[in-house]
């Protein structure tokens, strides 16, 4: 847990973490996961955004505040980058998309360090364990050959820190995997087909639905993203 003021280290290092790139509000709320929640020494929550504020502004061309040696660039409206950092090399799904482009480019990247990184024998195992059955929404695929089709996903992201292991996968269609890449959906346990082998842990399903929560604060599953079946009409008398 950091204490103490706000460093320019933390801030950059907030930036890495997020792919070095990120919307203010992310970076906001990874710096304050880091110091668990805790904004002390400052006195208020706006005296502690404003310092970070403060850091970011003073080190970006164009902010008002900048004092001449740029560490960061406004991308666009609150999205800022680190430079000097290669895009490439750190990859995170945490990034908050917001145009087409984005959606496709953080979906790719996150699907680049998983496959780069995990073990094939389990991705056929969870696959085999659940017949190839979406274990959120119960779809099976079937192709033209008669096999099913499903895919593999790490709950908390292998780029992200999670580990390559049962615990932290589950077997879902390619729809639902992409929802769950872009932390679109949240991953409710009770609607979850879960086999008594798998040993599914907990943490990580909490791990998301955080992460899915701080992305979508206030439009609980009703539009796209839900795997909810809209609420039929209530019966007439
Ligand atoms: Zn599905």
């Amino acid at each position: 847990m950091k204490t103490g003021r706000l460093t320019l280290e933390e801030l950059v290092g907030a930036f890495r973490a997020l792919g070095g790139e990120a919307d203010w509000c992310d970076i906001r709320t990874r710096i304050a996961g880091g110091r668990q929640h805790s904004i002390k020494p400052y006195k208020t929550k706006a005296s502690y955004e404003g310092s970070l504020k403060q850091l970011l502004y003073e080190r970006c061309p164009g902010s008002g505040k900048y004092r001449g040696d740029e560490k960061f660039k406004k991308v666009r409206d609150s999205r800022y980058r680190l430079l000097d950092f290669n895009l490439s090399s750190t990859v995170s799904s945490e990034e908050r998309p917001s145009e087409p482009g984005d959606l496709e480019d953080a979906l790719r990247r996150s699907r680049e360090i998983s496959e780069s990184k995990r073990d094939a024998t389990l991705v056929a195992q969870i696959k085999t364990m659940y017949g190839s059955q979406c274990q959120l929404c119960r779809k099976k695929l079937r192709l033209p050959s008669g096999e099913f089709y499903a895919e593999a996903h790490h709950v908390r992201g292998l780029g992200d820190g999670g580990p390559d292991r049962l615990s932290n996968m589950l077997c879902v269609c390619p729809d639902c995997h992409a929802l769950l890449d872009l932390k679109a959906v949240d991953i409710p346990r009770a609607t979850l087909i879960v086999n008594a082998s798998h040993g599914l842990a907990q943490e990580f399903l909490d791990w998301h639905n955080a992460r899915y929560k701080e992305r979508w604060p206030v439009s609980p599953r009703t539009a796209q993203g839900s795997l909810t079946p809209a609420s039929p009409a209530t019966p007439r008398p």
